[in-house]
């Protein structure tokens, strides 16, 4: 199996090539509802990774093939930090990245081990899971091994960003009749305040997941994520209707984008013609403005 993958086009990342760390099998300590893998029981190690040496060639030889790639994204068929050489990998990876970022996407169920942290910290992105602000719901929708504990990831999150300068993004995957519930958001909205991490994505099920569970709507996803208020979010769904917003006067918009700034995908999709209309004028006005988080625009209205 390879160990590079892509490039393929991330919108929230930009043009990214993908490294597995876990080639011939998932190997992840949690057993998500919804992960796109095989469901297997979780593990603690990655059986049979490959070498430093031989990830380290294939992506010097990827980059030589693919100039315009913009992220490098450590991964794997499971959890990246369960790769033995995790440290050693990325002091490497930062040799010979040129002017491309270097992003892992974990699970976060080692976030709270001070060498985890300290290895992290050297990369340009770190993106985190955090589904669920209970251990009830953890349990039930992450499904860990036995000792991994929620208030430790979320105690972990809180300190690596006080020492992480670098971009912090939190993932939310929302399963319908699981972590769809306001209260569950609410306290999230507490949690993720105390993290204060640069970017929220919550997304829902995209892909056929490994058990019986469902995605949730697009509404529903941005009704939830009302309860994240003072945080940019951004919502990553497929499940999306149209004109939840109709006829929204100017005020409205201010107000709406005072409590929660609105990427342009989240305007196309909820707000019907005329209300998108009403946007383009107050930019004109500037009495809106954007700004960039990562790849992402946020529109969110003007201080002055
Ligand atoms: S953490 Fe990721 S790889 Fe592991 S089970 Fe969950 S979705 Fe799958």
């Amino acid at each position: 199996m390879s160990i590079i993958f892509g490039p393929v086009p991330s919108r929230r990342f930009g043009l990214s090539l993908g490294i597995d760390l876990s080639p011939e099998h998932k190997a992840c300590n949690f057993d998500c509802l919804y992960c796109e893998l095989e469901p297997a029981k979780p593990v603690d190690h990655i059986p049979n990774p490959p070498s430093v040496e031989k990830v380290v060639k294939e992506v010097e030889e990827a980059l030589q093939r693919f100039l315009d790639v913009e992220v490098i994204t450590i991964t794997a068929n499971g959890e990246p930090t369960l790769y033995p050489h995790l440290d050693e990998l990325i002091d490497e990876l930062n040799k010979i990245k040129q002017d491309k970022k270097l992003l892992i996407l974990s699970n976060a169920s080692r976030i709270h081990e001070p060498q985890i942290q300290k290895v992290l910290a050297k990369l340009d992105i770190v993106k985190l899971s955090l589904d669920c602000a209970t251990q009830r719901c953890f349990k039930r929708l992450d499904r860990p091994l036995k000792s991994i504990s929620l208030e430790q990831i979320i105690q972990g999150m809180e300190q690596f960003r006080r020492v992480y300068p670098g971009l912090l993004v939190i993932e939310v995957l929302v399963v319908k009749g699981i972590n769809d519930k306001r209260e569950e958001f609410a306290r999230l909205g507490q949690v993720l305040r105390r993290i204060k991490p640069d970017r929220v994505d919550v997304g829902t099920i995209d892909r056929p997941p490994a058990y019986n569970v469902e995605p949730v709507s697009y509404e529903r996803l941005f009704e939830l994520s009302r309860e994240l208020h003072g945080l940019p979010v951004t919502i990553v769904s497929r499940h999306f209707g149209q004109n939840y917003f109709t006829n929204l006067s100017k005020e409205e918009i201010l107000d709406l984008l005072a409590h929660r700034p609105l990427t342009q995908e989240d305007i196309a999709y909820l707000f019907d013609k005329q209300s998108q209309a009403m946007v383009r004028e107050l930019e004109r006005e500037m009495k809106i403005k954007k700004i960039k988080v990562g790849n992402v625009e946020f529109i969110e209205k003007s201080s002055a």
